[in-house]
């Protein structure tokens, strides 16, 4: 496990947050959308059914992200504005908007099978972008997000998550990648799998 520039206390209690409630499990799990073998496993709503975990990660988030200095790349003048493409960082993104004194707000839900902005929501290249999810897997669902924002002509600024599966990223088409914590999680197909092969139970999970 490690950290991009959270402290280590404030990794701590975030890790302490998401083992104690079962949000992060380790194991051997085969997910649906892939049919891969893992060893690891997080499901954040776990840990964000308890509200005051939810504020805790995501004012640590907020704190981490407002101490870096990143925010300095925001222009006065122009809007703030928090996207989340996933349901579970509806929260954060909340959270995040309050302590970070954010002046809009926006999720996408899925419309038609795929993730995309309300009916009527306008954006455009007043506003300065700060993507935030609850997980980075593959990095997809960002990355959708990222293209039609741009598509509006509005600009990003930053990307963050509570956690990013993805060690060796730190930025996207130039935008600094930032989550609150990294883990680096093991990876194989059912044939070549190690833990398929010393005899560890499969648990067989869902990604939302
Ligand atoms: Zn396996």
């Amino acid at each position: 496990m490690e950290t991009t520039r959270a402290t280590s206390e404030e990794t701590e209690q975030a890790w302490q947050i998401l083992t104690s409630t079962g949000a992060y499990r380790e194991g051997h799990f085969e997910f649906d959308k892939t049919g891969l073998h893992y060893d690891k496993f997080f499901q954040l709503p776990l840990a964000y059914q308890y509200s005051k975990n939810a504020r805790i990660l995501s004012v640590t988030l907020s704190r981490m992200i407002r101490r870096s200095g990143v925010l300095s790349r925001f222009q006065k003048g122009k809007t703030f504005t928090i996207v989340t493409p996933s349901d579970v960082g509806i929260p954060i993104a909340f959270w995040a908007g309050e302590v970070l004194d954010a002046d809009r707000i926006l999720w996408m839900p899925k419309i038609e099978g795929e993730r995309t902005f309300h009916q009527f929501v306008e954006l455009s290249e007043q506003d300065q972008v700060m993507i935030v999810t609850d997980i980075m897997f593959s990095g997809e669902q960002v990355k959708n997000a990222y293209d039609k924002i741009k598509s509006t002509g509005a600009s990003v600024v930053l990307i963050t998550s509570i956690v990013d599966r993805r060690k060796e990223v730190h930025e996207y088409d130039g935008v600094l990648v930032m989550p609150l914590l990294k883990v680096n999680s093991e990876r194989h197909s059912p044939e070549e799998c190690p833990m398929c092969k010393e005899g560890i139970e499969l648990t067989k999970v869902q990604l939302g």
